[in-house]
């Protein structure tokens, strides 16, 4: 059933106001390709779950939410399992399904918002793994089409935070269904990020389960980041930069504390906090759109502010990160 004027704050994280003009729920494939079919003119936003997106105004046209559902193993042998999932899941629930079943490999990005069908869309990653790691397929339609395609790792471009979703297919495929390659013994931990292993022995856990692990994430994510349903957020506002070491060596001479980590190609990634918090922007607050107080790389709506005002912090941040460092920080929220 479409909905006219319908209101976007419930279903953006940041919980700013924003009205679609019209509003409809898809819950299968063949609903989806028949929408698309007989809706070629008018301008369709893909909805997920809110949680990576800024609605700096009303949305005309029609906005799309998808809610396809379904958790289904589609092949299995003694040492894994390949895990299809339908693109309306939540990502936090597919999670907890396969620490459930005992199924290793996404333990590390547990408590991440948003849904199934937009994990691959930026690559979601967190605590040194990314989905790319277990990712094995997706089908997407395409928008013009309405076929469905099949999508292998390879031609899903993974990047840092990126994907061909993002770049050359941006908003060309809405994606079904995605399917994870997942360990079922010998699990692979990754526990070298962050403060994981501390949290771990801090709880006397010397042989973690990846459902210790998962408790860790989960652990610090909680103390550290700012939860939607009580303060509005999108995550990182903005991409970690990733520069020539030339550059970060010559910035090193004027700030010999900046954190740098090798990407491996002879680039080095920079935190955007630590530029945002350099530059003096750390718990800063203009009205009701602010700096969070304990991580500087997110912003948030203290109540009533517009996405339009986060937006002009977001700027002003940009501006003098530029000023300062000569790098010019770019959104990894998808800007309305
Ligand atoms: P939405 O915000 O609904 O959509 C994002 C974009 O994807 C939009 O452009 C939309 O049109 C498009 N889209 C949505 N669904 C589809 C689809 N099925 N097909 C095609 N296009 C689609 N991200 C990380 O990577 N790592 C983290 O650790 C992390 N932590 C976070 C913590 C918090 C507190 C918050 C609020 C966010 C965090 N994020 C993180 C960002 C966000 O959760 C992820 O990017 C998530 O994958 C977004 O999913 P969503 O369904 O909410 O997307
Ligand atoms: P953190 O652990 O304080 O680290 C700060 C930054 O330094 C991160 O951006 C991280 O890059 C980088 N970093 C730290 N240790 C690293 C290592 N060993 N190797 C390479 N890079 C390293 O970060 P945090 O803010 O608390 O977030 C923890 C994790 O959750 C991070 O992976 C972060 O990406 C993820 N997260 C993402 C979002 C989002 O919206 N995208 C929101 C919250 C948290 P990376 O970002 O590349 O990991």
């Amino acid at each position: 059933m479409i909905q006219p004027n319908k209101s976007l704050q419930a279903y953006n994280t940041f919980g700013v106001a924003s009205t679609a003009e019209f509003f409809v729920e898809i819950f299968d494939r063949v609903e989806l390709a028949a929408f698309f079919k007989a809706h070629t003119t008018e301008q369709i936003t893909v909805l997920g779950g809110g949680s990576n997106i800024l609605l700096t105004q009303n949305l005309s046209g029609i906005v799309l939410k998808i809610s396809l559902t379904g958790i289904e193993v589609v092949e299995e042998s003694p040492q894994e399992v390949i895990l299809e999932v339908q693109a309306g899941e939540s990502w936090h629930d597919v999670v907890s399904y396969c620490l459930d079943q005992d199924y290793g490999g996404i333990e590390n990005l547990a408590l991440i918002p948003g849904q199934m069908g937009t994990a691959p869309m930026q690559n979601i990653g967190a605590y040194g793994v990314e989905l790319k790691d277990v990712f094995d397929s997706c089908v997407a339609m395409n928008r013009e089409t309405q076929e469905f395609e099949y999508f292998d790792r390879e031609a899903c471009a993974f990047g840092y935070r990126e994907s061909v979703f993002k770049q050359k297919l941006k908003n060309k495929y809405v994606i079904c269904s995605v399917r994870l390659r997942l360990t079922k013994t010998n699990h692979r931990l990754t526990l070298d990020y962050g403060s994981i292993k501390d949290v771990l022995s801090q709880s006397g856990i010397d042989n973690p389960s990846i459902r210790d692990v998962a408790a860790a994430v989960i652990s610090i994510r909680q103390s550290k980041l700012p939860d939607p349903k009580i303060l509005g957020n999108s995550g990182s506002f903005f991409k970690n930069p990733i520069i020539a070491k030339k550059t970060a060596d010559q910035l090193k001479v004027n700030y010999p504390q900046l954190p740098t980590y090798d990407t491996g190609d002879g680039q080095q990634k920079i935190p955007a906090a630590w530029l945002i918090e350099t530059a003096g922007y750390k718990g800063f607050r203009q009205g009701d759109a602010g700096v969070h107080k304990h991580q500087a790389l997110v912003l948030v709506n203290y109540g009533q502010a517009t996405g339009a005002e986060i937006w002009r912090l977001a700027q002003s941040i940009q501006d003098k990160v530029e000023k300062e460092f000569g790098i010019r920080l770019m959104p990894e929220v998808n800007i309305y």
